[in-house]
Parts: C-alpha cells; sequence; structure tokens
C-alpha cells in the first residue's frame, strides 16, 4: 500500500497529498504547491448527507452533515492557528493566508461546527491553542472575534446572540 496519495484538481493539476503514518494510522493532508491567501485549493461535494455529525463529516446545516467528496479533504487536521477554510456556502476549500508546497492544509474545526460528535483536547502546539475543541457553541467571544466561520456557523451565533 501507498503511504502517499496525491490530489490533482479538474485541471490534473497536483494540488495536495494525502501522508499516511503506517504506525499511527493518523492521516494528514499536505499541499503539493503554493497558493495565494483566499485561493481555492478544490472544490468539494456532498458523497453523502447524515442528520447528525460523526468525525469525518462537516455541517453544512442545522441537520445536514456531509461526507466530502474528493474523499481526501476529510484527512485536514484542525488547528487552532488554521491556514485554511470550508466554505460550505459556495462549497470550496479554501486558503485562508499564504500557503507554500509541503505545508500541511488545516482547518479550525469549530469554523464550520457548531457542536461536534467528538470533542478532543487540541495539541497543536500553538501559543494560540484554544485547548478542548467541541464546537462553535463553546467559543468565547474573544476566541470567536480571531476566526473565520461559515455562513451557517454565523448564523447560528448570532441567533445565540454570541
Ligand atoms: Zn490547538
Amino acid at each position: 500500500m501507498s503511504l502517499i496519495e496525491t490530489i490533482v484538481d479538474s485541471d490534473q493539476t497536483e494540488v495536495a497529498e494525502i501522508r499516511f503514518d503506517a504506525i499511527t494510522g493518523h492521516r494528514s493532508l499536505f499541499s503539493k504547491k503554493s497558493f495565494r491567501a483566499n485561493e481555492v485549493i478544490i472544490g468539494f461535494l456532498a458523497k453523502a448527507v447524515h442528520e447528525t455529525p460523526n468525525y469525518l463529516t462537516v455541517q453544512i446545516s442545522e441537520h445536514e452533515h456531509i461526507e466530502l467528496f474528493p474523499e481526501c479533504l476529510e484527512c485536514a487536521n484542525h488547528s487552532c492557528v488554521p491556514n485554511c477554510f470550508f466554505d460550505t456556502t459556495r462549497m470550496e476549500f479554501v486558503t485562508l493566508k499564504p500557503i507554500a508546497a509541503g505545508e500541511e492544509f488545516t482547518f479550525f474545526y469549530p469554523s464550520a461546527e457548531w457542536d461536534m460528535d467528538r470533542a478532543f483536547e487540541c495539541n497543536c502546539g500553538t501559543d494560540q491553542c484554544i485547548g478542548k475543541i467541541e464546537g462553535a457553541r463553546y467559543l468565547s467571544a474573544s476566541t470567536i472575534a480571531k476566526y473565520r466561520f461559515t455562513d451557517f456557523i454565523q448564523q447560528k451565533l448570532r441567533s445565540a446572540g454570541m
């Protein structure tokens, strides 16, 4: 089995690769080229839609949690200092800042998740680390101010008065 799988966009340009750690089973998504800030890395679709979240899904509305296609995108890990964002309105995986070839793509899970299926203790190791990651509804106002959120999560934050 290959430990690296390459992802191409519709122009057949290599945009990303999945790196698989055979010992831990941990998968991560790395950039194959450089990107500017706010650039589309790749468009995505819903391979399947679920009413409840699981650890691989991305929330697009109150009761719609999608499995991503291309599936490689589910390998994008969380960081409290993310360089990417799932725009679930435009259905595009986009950069938040310039990214060099060979850098890991990461996103802030609560940017797209209101109440996560599996909370976890983050160990991203950055000085911005917020610790427990459990969804946007649990964030403080000062944390909310630092991140970009999907249109759906922005709506939820507004209606919760957050
Ligand atoms: Zn963190």
